[in-house]
């Protein structure tokens, strides 16, 4: 077929090259194992986490309603209903982009994919067939997996996060193996619904990728929400009991202790699908870690095959892997384009939320970059004041020299919307002061950004100037 190209996985990186591909005028086939395209993110990540984490809020937020002088029953939780709410929300979203696939005359094929050479692809349908493929372009986006701890027992008691996003049942007690950002979500979404949520962290605090004033916020609140929060300890053992499962820690100072929960999260990671795909076959590259190597086009060793999303690397994010998806398919097509964005947001959707995008002031230290910091806590915010959440910092990195903005934090209640007047300020090389020139809705969280900047400057009109 002229032009043709065909995407391997319909998660947001695979379904974005199709469809950017289909719009450009290539003859387009997706394939995915699944039954729909949607991928990790919509069926299995992002999407179910935030519907449960959504629910959890209405609970918190009804719960501190009491420090206003509205007080509500102690919730009662219909599990079923939220779990069919929680799917409703995926099958609304699977559909949608089966519409939109359908609408743009992508034919779709589930199946699974493995390359017998450079130009063809063996797939197996789900009723055992195989059949064969010839393309002239190829788009990997076969996304990624959780990474497994094999000294656990293979037990109902064990769960990774597809399971947890499941929703069997609410466990009394949950220990999240891995304080990582899917762990501390689907923790946050537990402890509301009723378990008592303990996290165990090899490393020796939560959130370290995060600037550490900024994190502290967020770990203040998650120490009431978990009954335990154990960094700089492993899990060694598990063993199986009537009660549940009997897990043995080993902490930084070589002591062992016990406990038992009646369910067990791992979520220490997760790798990149490249190991099944036949790549042996074709030049294609892959670190020791899994990834696919491509170029700023996110082509690999072989000039008519592409990689996307987590098979490439880090951020393993969706919003990265569309990004790139757009980057791939505009390549294909023969227009000139790049992967180079200035920053990608990383946002941690607990309860506060803790965003950040571009560079922290760790590592401008490390680097030792010339730069001026501005913080806003808070408590100084009418908005977070009427919200009952004044627990929150907005904080800027500039540039000393050029003003420019190289770094934006947020912890605090809805910082994931936050951000991306960071990420905005960063891509579009904006210097404090245009952000300070640009008037902010008030009162909103978001004016927060404006005094921020205004701080860099030393007169924040909420904030006293700091004595010299
Ligand atoms: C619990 C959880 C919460 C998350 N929350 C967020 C969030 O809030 N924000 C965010 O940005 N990211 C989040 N992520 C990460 C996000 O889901 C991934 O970064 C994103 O889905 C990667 O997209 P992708 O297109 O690369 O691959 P995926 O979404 O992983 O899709 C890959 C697809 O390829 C298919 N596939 C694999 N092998 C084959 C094969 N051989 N043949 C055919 N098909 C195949 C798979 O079935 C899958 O459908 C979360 C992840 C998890 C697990």
């Amino acid at each position: 077929m002229p032009n043709s190209l065909v995407v391997i996985g319909a998660g947001p990186g695979g379904y974005t090259a199709a469809f950017r591909a289909a719009d450009l005028g290539l003859n387009v086939t997706l394939i995915d194992t699944d039954t729909k395209a949607g991928g990790v993110c919509l069926n299995r990540g992002c999407i179910p986490s935030k519907a449960l984490l959504h629910a959890a809020k209405s609970i918190t937020e009804a719960a501190d309603a009491k420090n206003m002088g509205v007080t509500f029953n102690t919730p009662s939780i219909d599990i079923e209903k939220l779990r069919a709410w929680k799917d409703g929300v995926v099958t609304k979203l699977t559909g949608g982009l089966g519409q939109l696939a359908k609408a743009r005359k992508i034919s779709f094929i589930q199946g699974e994919a493995k390359f017998l050479n450079a130009t063809t692809l063996e797939i197996r349908k789900p009723d055992g067939i195989i059949e064969q493929l010839t393309f002239e372009h190829a788009i990997i986006a076969t996304g990624s997996r959780p990474v497994e701890l094999s000294f656990l027992p293979r037990s109902h008691r064990v769960w990774d996060s597809t399971d947890a996003l499941t929703l069997p049942h609410i466990p009394p007690t949950l220990l999240i193996i891995g304080g990582g950002y899917i762990g501390l979500e689907l923790g946050t979404a537990y402890a509301a619904l009723g378990s008592k949520v303990s996290v165990v962290e090899a490393l020796p605090s939560l959130l370290s990728s995060a600037d550490k004033d900024l994190a502290d916020i967020v770990i203040r609140r998650l120490k009431k929400t978990f009954t335990a929060i154990l960094c700089g300890t492993k899990v060694i053992k598990a063993d199986e009991t009537s009660e549940g499962l009997r897990v043995t820690f080993l902490d930084d100072k070589n002591q062992e202790k016990q406990e038992t929960y009646a369910q067990v999260l791992v979520s220490v990671g997760r790798k990149p699908n490249t190991h099944d795909l036949g790549l042996e076959k074709t030049s294609i590259k892959i670190s020791d870690k899994g990834f696919i190597e491509v170029d700023g086009q996110r082509r690999t060793a072989e000039a008519k095959i592409f990689a996307i999303g987590d098979t490439t690397g880090q951020p393993m994010l969706a919003h990265k892997a569309s990004a790139e998806a757009k980057v791939a398919a505009d390549a294909v097509a023969g227009y000139p384009t790049e992967f180079a964005p200035k920053c990608i947001a990383s946002v941690v959707y607990t309860d506060p939320e803790l965003a950040w995008c571009g560079i922290t002031e760790q590592e401008a230290h490390t680097k030792g970059l010339a730069i001026t910091i501005s913080k806003f806590p808070w408590m100084a915010s009418g908005r977070a004041m009427t919200l009952g959440r004044t627990d929150g910092l907005t904080k800027i990195i500039a540039d000393t020299k050029t003003g420019k903005i190289l770094g934006v934090g947020i912890a605090g209640v809805n910082a994931g919307e936050l951000i991306a007047e960071g990420a905005l300020a960063i891509e579009t090389g904006i210097k404090a002061e245009d952000l300070e020139l640009t008037i902010h809705p008030h009162p909103t969280l978001s004016e927060m950004m404006m005094e921020t900047a205004e701080g860099l400057f030393g007169h924040p009109t909420h904030l006293l100037k700091p004595k010299q």
